[in-house]
């Protein structure tokens, strides 16, 4: 049997629990890659930062009405 490389750099990487920088949950085992396709990734500070659907929402509505240009 030949192993990939790639398996191991997948494993690797699927290895990194999904926490949610917004409230903090991390989906259960089973849900984790499915999660990695719902959630919004970002980068702070040079690391990667998840958010759930639910708080990638949130930050969209957030974004929105800040740039709602009320001020103006
Ligand atoms: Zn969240």
């Amino acid at each position: 049997m030949n192993t990939s490389t790639d398996a191991a750099t997948d494993a690797a990487a699927r290895d990194e629990t999904l926490v949610c920088s917004g409230c903090g949950t991390t989906p259960p085992p089973e849900e984790q890659t499915a999660a990695r396709l719902t959630w919004s990734r970002g980068t702070d500070a040079g690391r990667t930062t998840w958010s759930c659907e639910r708080c990638s929402r949130e930050n969209l509505r957030s974004i929105e009405s800040k740039l709602d240009p009320v001020w103006w």
